[in-house]
């Protein structure tokens, strides 16, 4: 028998499908040629469902070729009604097997109404132009101070040694769960912000030059770049719209008459000369909302840039 006929087709086809899409990406990005991938860091399997992969609807288990039996899963969510299931992704984290699924669907989800501006601050999650000013989520932080007790634990163990590898899995394992819970989050408010609001403005921000900044740990939690781009597809499907204004000034412009005043990040309120007194988050929504719908004061582009 010649050795590749040892394993199915289907696993051979996984590999010649990663490589088509690694090469791609290649491709169309015109640099950082793909690396070789060891057998301990390839973790997920594409299938096309029907072929390799199967979905009994009767038990909802899971049948995979190679595998004997139906597999029992734990469902986190139904799928939505009339959704056909195009393709599944298996993969291993941390000791754990997963199964996404993407289906097709008609989009069902109403989009509301009015026009919102979101303001992804560094110390609030998001503040938005009606003033609601919602806090980072806790989860992260709370995750990422377990996360460095475990990396600390990893640097005490041996090379090598079997302790080593099992540090190493509960790290990995972390990782994902802060993985999936940001992403859980964000997914929650992208969809609500689609269901109340029509049009939604967000600072057109460059995450990469601040994220190196040593306020990078509260970017990252806020994860709002994340944000801004699962808002972004709900929209389309939803026939909502996402505007991106020049970030520059939001928290420095007065939204009530435009005065531009170098206003400190420990500053926590805006009051202006003219009366106008809010939530720092909140006014700079209000500024966003201004550049992206309002009629404007002067705020659509600023000649003053003042420091803060
Ligand atoms: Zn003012």
């Amino acid at each position: 028998m010649p050795p590749i006929a040892r394993w199915s087709f289907t696993a051979l086809q996984q590999v010649l499908r990663r490589v088509e899409t690694t090469y791609t990406a290649f491709f169309r990005r015109g640099r950082g040629f793909p690396r070789f991938r060891a057998a301990s860091r390839y973790h997920a399997a594409a299938f096309r469902v029907g072929d390799g992969l199967s979905f009994r609807g009767s038990d909802r288990r899971l049948g995979i070729v190679g595998v004997p039996g139906a597999i029992k899963a734990v469902w986190h969510t139904a799928f939505p009604r009339g959704a056909k299931l195009v393709t599944a992704v298996v993969t291993r984290q941390g000791g754990n097997w997963y199964a996404v699924f993407s289906v097709e669907v008609e989009f069902g989800g109403e989009r509301g109404v009015g026009d919102v501006g979101i303001d992804l601050e560094l110390s609030a999650l998001f503040a938005t132009s009606d003033g609601h000013v919602e806090p980072a989520p806790c989860f992260e932080r709370r995750a990422h101070k377990a996360q460095r007790r475990r990396q600390r634990a990893l640097a005490r163990c041996q090379r090598g040694s079997r302790r080593r590898a099992k540090v190493r899995a509960r790290l990995a394992a972390g990782s994902a769960r802060i993985a999936r819970q940001r992403r859980d989050h964000a997914h929650k408010l992208s969809r609500e912000w689609v269901a109340r609001y029509g049009r939604i403005a967000f600072k057109d921000s460059n995450t990469a030059g601040l994220a190196r900044s040593r306020l990078a740990r509260s970017i990252h939690d806020a994860s709002w770049r994340l944000l801004v781009d699962l808002t972004t597809y709900k929209t389309a499907s939803a026939g909502a719209v996402v505007q991106l204004v020049d970030p520059r000034g939001t928290s420095q412009t007065c939204p009530a008459c435009g005065a531009v005043a170098a206003n400190p990040l420990s500053l926590r309120r805006h009051a202006c000369a003219c009366g106008s007194d809010l939530d720092r988050d909140a006014a700079a929504a209000q500024v966003v909302w201004d550049r992206a719908f309002g009629p404007g004061h002067g705020l659509r582009s600023p000649s003053v840039r003042v420091a803060a």
